[in-house]
């Protein structure tokens, strides 16, 4: 008979800079399902739980869905949203039946008010419900701040390879075949954590890139080793202040001292080019002014401190107000603005729209614009992403608005728009192609779509929650000097 797998999952980056909290609504709004819901909510995506249930086919596991909720990158989770989740996680997993395994889908840089280690506690209430000889696979994001608590309570994690993450559904497989394998035999990997006093920007985590992509490569090679179940590297998410904080090299295998070995030479290959991961930020005024002489466009203007899916507002208005005064012609920035979209709403489509903009939500992004133009678009916007990235994955932007102000079109939402491609963009009537300048709130995940047609990037020193000078924020929870934040740090630990 088929093994009986619950699958779950809480996923949220928490941006403990970011203004506000995230409440249970906010994952109700964003993704949230039980049971069945859950197959509808990522069937032929590419998620782990996508490729969970491609998996989960071949290797005849019967899925049991208990509940997956994931939320925008934003704000603290509230203690209460946390709570209810867990218990209801809880709660399904008992009425589940008899359970031979279990898959969770983690974040890794969740925060919960009060909590210290939200996740490796989300993980402890699940692993005290069952049978000690029960296996338990975690997979986390590329993003997550890896602690030693969270890797004991998981009998294996595997950690996406790619950012952009578009490796999710490979991942979900990988866990499930992890599983599979532990269903079958009671051997377990042994799992070696190195933690780095190291935190580099997520804008040069890139895994195309250099430096990058060569780890990346090498810590392919070693899952090649004999003996080596799997191998991942979490860059961690600076805007988490988190004592574990900081890059995280996980190795599994059957030796201990096989996987210490190879996870001590990874570490220190990273620590080695810690200085290769400088930013290399252009200030806004040069940025905008180059972006307007470029001979073709489009050129991304990166606003890496407003990222949308890092936990920022979506509202910042740096650039915007410098494509104004150097009055820019065929430039696109959206913003997250019920409020603009409301007053559009009520005057709609070619009535002049004016009034301020953007900057509402904190005052760490810019002021609110003045804006005057001509509606030339309002409605409902829901759409399916067509892209390479989270393909498949349904989203709402709420009400839009698109203002048309002299040469610059401003595509105000009521929900952050998370640009993994241009559908937001194709769905408001807007062409991207044609664009000479398009600002994306977004660290590294816009490049999937858009660096397959802009003839430029920037990258713009712009203020904000998700700011690539982590000297910008004050730490508290750190425990330890930790590079760039202190200049230095100490690794391996005395
Ligand atoms: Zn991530």
């Amino acid at each position: 008979m088929a093994k009986r797998i619950f699958i779950t999952g809480i996923w949220h980056e928490t941006n403990t800079f970011a203004h506000g909290q995230t409440g249970l609504e906010d994952f109700q709004n964003y993704q949230y399902a039980e049971g069945d819901e859950v197959f509808a909510l990522f069937a032929d995506t590419n998620t782990e739980i996508g490729g969970v249930m491609n998996a989960a086919m071949e290797l005849d596991l019967n899925l049991i869905p208990g509940l997956f909720a994931g939320a925008v990158p934003s704000g603290l989770v509230t203690a209460a949203a946390h709570e209810t989740l867990v218990n209801r996680t809880l709660e399904l997993l008992a009425n589940a039946g008899e359970i031979d395994g279990v898959l969770v889908h983690l974040h890794g840089a969740c925060v919960a008010e009060g909590a210290t280690e939200t996740d490796a506690q989300y993980l402890a209430a699940i692993r005290a419900a069952l049978t000690p000889a029960t296996p338990l696979v975690a997979t986390f994001d590329l993003h997550a701040n890896l602690s030693e608590g969270l890797v004991a309570q998981a009998d294996a994690l595997v950690g996406y390879d790619t950012y952009p993450h578009n490796d999710m559904a490979a991942r979900g497989a990988e866990a499930a075949q992890i599983l599979h394998r532990m269903l079958w035999s009671t051997r377990r990997p042994a799992k070696i954590l190195r933690k780095l006093p190291f935190a580099p920007p997520p804008q040069m985590q890139g895994t195309g890139t250099e430096p990058v992509a060569s780890i990346m490569a090498k810590m392919h090679d070693m899952e090649t080793w004999g003996g080596i179940w799997s191998a991942s590297i979490a860059w961690g998410f600076p805007y988490a202040d988190v004592a574990h904080l900081g890059v995280g090299v996980l190795v599994q295998g059957d030796d201990h001292g096989h996987a210490s070995r190879l996870a001590d030479d990874l570490a220190m290959t990273i620590w080695r080019q810690r200085g290769d991961f400088d930013a290399g930020l252009i200030a806004v005024e040069e940025a905008v002014r180059s972006a307007i002489a470029a001979p073709e466009g489009p050129i991304i203007l990166v606003d890496v401190a407003d990222n949308a899916g890092g936990g920022a507002p979506g509202d910042g208005t740096t650039i915007l107000a410098e494509l104004v005064d150097q009055s820019a012609r065929k430039a696109v920035v959206v913003l997250c603005d019920g409020e603009a979209v409301r007053n559009a709403k009520a005057l709609g489509v070619g009535a002049v729209f004016s009034g301020n903009v953007g900057g509402k939500s904190d005052d760490l992004h810019g002021p609110p614009v003045p804006l005057v133009g001509e509606i030339v678009f309002q409605e409902r916007v829901r759409y399916q992403r067509r892209g390479d990235y989270m393909t498949g994955q349904r989203i709402d932007l709420g009400e839009v608005a698109v203002v048309q102000a002299d040469g610059i079109t401003v595509m105000l939402t009521e929900a952050k728009a998370m640009p993994f491609d241009a559908d937001h963009l194709s769905a408001a009537g807007i062409v991207a192609e044609t664009q000479q300048i398009i600002v994306v709130k977004s660290a590294i995940a816009w490049q999937a779509h858009f660096r397959t047609f802009a003839k430029g990037e920037i990258y713009v020193d712009t203020p904000g929650v998700c700011a690539s000078n982590l000297k910008r924020f004050e730490y508290t929870k750190l425990d330890r000097a930790i590079y760039p934040i202190d200049n230095d740090g100490i690794w391996p630990a005395k």
